[in-house]
């Protein structure tokens, strides 16, 4: 097992994994640029170094600073977290020639998974459902007409090297065809500087269910449930559930059972995600995250399974403890990720935590690195805390949501508190009933009608 291990992350992900080495008997370095000398990870960690300036591209990107790092404090291994490096190849492949082990899959499978075309090629071969679209990357607007009149309009135009929804675009006619392509591919270009694209059948109103997967060293691999992350922002994950409250145990089983093989059948170590839209009964494989999620939480209350003490075993060669039957789901569980942003306008509200208060209670977890007297720097993503809610039915776990948002007490900065205190007494979402576009027909109309009635 790892004596030290290099977390190469910030915020409360960072904190959330020193948790898990502290309780592993682990020690942990953090790495910080300037701007999170004062964070609660540095704080929290055994050590911590810094390896540059506020910028990412300084600091959290920084491999050849990650390295030194490591080497200096004498570290077994490096977790990178989510985002920055966590799924670059280049840096897992570095990592390992460096004698220190990579917390997560092989560079091999990063890269595979991480260009869409090669791996929805790779999951079509496995057995998974696919959208239907281009077999590859498209070679030319004729060729992408031609294929978007099979598969029949609206048609969407993706990057092969997308992420975040850019380089995404609608074409809902053949008159429309031509400007969407060169849309997407022009943003992508400048996005990813590669302009390659796809396409594909677009879904009026599918769901978003994502498979929770982990894998070892010695061909075992088996999934965790599902998590419904329907309520979305600008392709952003607002609020995420588990389970799904659209599934059936049938689906669910079908749909697990076919992706943990997959992952067996690659032989995938670690965690991962996949990824699928659901509609009228049918799932449809969108993409594979190579690391844990931000929303991993969900799943941890339902199955009582540490994913991330799961991911260090399985990094250090340890055999799964556990078979598929010795997964039992438990009862029901919501995330609402809080951001430093304005409720209602979105825009980002860096500053000085002057009074914060946790809420707690039975069933209740807060996965925040925050605290009083902390400044929420400009320079990275928003999210400043994840609540996490936990009880033995749907209808328990809204109420217990509803509480525990009250108590939550985040100031001077602005969050978006708010917002999930309104969503959560809309009587759709109550019921269940929604789809990936659900939450911003909601906002546009509630703002429509709130002009209206201000005129
Ligand atoms: P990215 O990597 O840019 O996030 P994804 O392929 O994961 O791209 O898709 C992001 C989101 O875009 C999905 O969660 C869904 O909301 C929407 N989306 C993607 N593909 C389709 C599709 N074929 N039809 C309808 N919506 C889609």
């Amino acid at each position: 097992m790892f004596k030290k291990i290099l977390i190469a992350n910030r915020g409360e992900i960072a904190l959330r994994i020193v948790r898990a080495c502290k309780e592993m008997g682990i020690e942990s370095v953090v790495v910080h640029s300037t701007a999170d000398a004062n964070g609660m990870a540095v704080r929290m960690a055994d050590e911590s170094v810094c390896i540059g300036p506020a910028p990412s591209r300084l600091s959290y990107l920084n491999i050849p600073a990650i390295l030194s790092a490591a080497t200096v404090t004498g570290a077994d291994a490096i977790h990178p977290g989510i985002g920055f490096l966590a799924e670059n190849e280049e840096f897992a492949r570095m990592v390992e020639e460096h004698g220190f082990t990579f917390i997560g899959p092989s560079p091999e499978h990063i890269a595979k998974m991480g260009d869409k075309a090669v791996a929805k090629d790779t999951v079509r071969e496995l057995g998974l459902p696919l959208i239907p679209g281009s077999p590859g990357i498209l070679s030319s607007v004729e060729e992408g007409l031609a294929i978007a009149k099979e598969v029949g309009f609206p048609v969407l135009i993706k990057a092969v090297a997308g992420g975040g929804g850019k380089g995404m675009k609608v074409a809902r006619s053949e008159d429309e065809f031509a400007s969407s392509y060169s849309m997407a591919t022009s943003e992508a270009k400048a996005a990813f500087g590669n302009g390659d694209v796809y396409l594909e059948k677009y879904l009026p109103d599918p769901r978003h269910i994502e498979i929770q997967l982990l894998g070892d060293t010695h061909g075992n691999a088996v999934h965790l449930g599902e998590r419904d992350c329907s309520i979305q922002r600008r392709h952003q994950k607002v609020i995420e559930e588990g389970p799904s409250p659209a599934l059936t145990p049938e689906q669910r089983a079908y749909i697990g059972n076919l992706a943990a093989d997959c992952v067996r059948k690659m032989g995938y170590r670690g965690v991962g995600t996949m990824e699928f839209l659901f509609q009228d009964g049918e799932f449809y494989f969108l993409e594979m995250n190579t690391r844990l999620q931000v929303e991993h939480p969900i799943t941890e209350m339902i199955t009582g399974v540490d994913l991330v003490r799961e991911q260090i075993l399985v990094a250090a060669g340890e055999p799964l403890p556990f078979a598929q039957e010795d997964i039992k789901i438990m009862g029901h569980a919501f995330e609402c990720r809080i951001n430093a942003e304005h409720p209602e306008t979105f825009i980002p509200s860096p500053g000085k935590i002057t009074r914060f208060h946790a809420p707690g209670g039975l069933g209740v977890r807060m996965d925040s690195a925050i605290y009083e007297g902390y400044s929420v720097p400009p320079t990275y993503d928003s999210l400043v805390a994840k609540l996490i809610v936990h009880a033995k039915t749907r209808e328990e776990a809204l109420m217990r949501v509803a509480r525990a948002l009250e108590e939550c007490v985040i100031e001077r900065i602005n969050t978006t508190i708010p917002l999930h205190q309104r969503i959560i007494e809309v009587p759709q979402f109550r019921a269940g009933d929604f789809n990936i576009h659900w939450l911003e027909r909601y906002l546009a109309e509630q703002e429509a009608e709130s002009r209206k009635a201000a005129s």
